[in-house]
């Protein structure tokens, strides 16, 4: 059984429990991080604990714990479950409430990381690519809750992926409010376009990913010219290469999109690339968690 550490204690999976009355739950109020160790090492921990932070600071939620301190406690967290490749989720919560949705009720954050094995995607998708569908349903409005904040509140997500599913395909683009393409549920978006490597804008209402900024430095690295722009649905359908990236998918290519076949059907010379250029950083790079 797994140890999870929730409040201050690592508690046997069967007992970490929280409230009913927990915000998290009630309302969705709180943020959370996904972050992977690869070989006993945790890849961009502190870029992930930074994002958190901030994702905080966006919804007035003041963690109660320092950086370092949270940093220590999710190393923690996989060392005692003897993980060497784990999936590691940190959640905050708003903590316990009352009914009312004020905030002001709720006196204490809830804080646990969950640290467990990872569940890879199938080698299939890495081999031979996925197809990705347009979904109906949009992107939020940078002024409602910006997709920039990680909040608990993942329901447009989850409406596309069930659109996605109930299409027959592996993921859903997600469009923003000017049609433009912002994201997949859980991966942003990137397509290849002669010797230019193009990826939404943070602007267009995407998660500031941390693959997608790895990705961005490797695309520089090997010499394409990098541009955070919109991008169109017609842009998807006649680039040459299109992957998605994420900390659990890493770099997976797409191959069809709304029944297009991109470039020969097969996944692209430069995604292949990035994506061995990308397993080397998570080689080579990353926190020690056995020291
Ligand atoms: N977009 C969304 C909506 C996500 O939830 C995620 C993380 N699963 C990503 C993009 C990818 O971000 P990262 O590379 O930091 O995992």
């Amino acid at each position: 059984m797994g140890l999870i550490y929730l409040d201050g204690k690592f508690v046997d999976e069967s007992q970490a429990k929280i409230s009913v009355f927990d915000h998290g739950l009630l309302y969705g109020d709180g943020v959370f991080e996904g972050l992977r160790s690869y070989n006993g090492k945790i890849f961009k921990l502190d870029e992930h604990i930074l994002r958190l932070y901030k994702s905080a600071k966006a919804i007035y939620l003041e963690i109660p714990m320092k950086f370092e301190e949270l940093k220590k406690t999710v190393i923690e967290t996989v060392r005692k479950n003897n993980l060497k490749d784990s999936y590691i989720r940190v959640v905050v919560t708003r903590g316990v409430g009352d009914l009312g949705l004020d905030p002001r009720k709720c006196k204490k954050p809830t804080i646990f990381i969950i640290a467990s094995k990872i569940q890879l995607y199938p080698e299939s998708f890495y081999e031979k690519g996925i197809d990705v569908i347009t979904v109906a349903t949009r992107r939020n409005f940078n002024e409602s809750i910006n997709p920039a904040i990680k909040s608990l509140n993942y329901l447009n997500n989850i409406l596309a992926k069930i659109e996605a599913n109930n299409a027959g395909a592996t993921e859903g683009l997600i469009l923003n409010q000017f049609g433009y393409i912002s994201e997949c549920t859980g991966e942003n978006v990137f397509i290849v376009k002669e010797n230019n490597l193009i990826t939404p804008p943070i602007s267009s209402g995407v998660l500031e990913g941390i693959t997608r900024k790895v990705v961005i430095n490797i695309g520089e690295n090997i010499g394409l010219k990098v541009k955070e722009e919109d991008i169109t649905r017609y842009d998807i359908y006649t680039c040459d290469e299109c992957f998605l990236t994420g900390t659990a998918a890493e770099i997976v290519p797409v191959v069809v999109v709304d029944k297009r076949i991109i470039g020969d059907g097969k996944p692209g010379k430069i995604t292949l690339k990035i994506r061995e250029e990308f397993r080397l950083l998570t080689e080579i790079e990353g926190t020690p968690v056995y020291e």
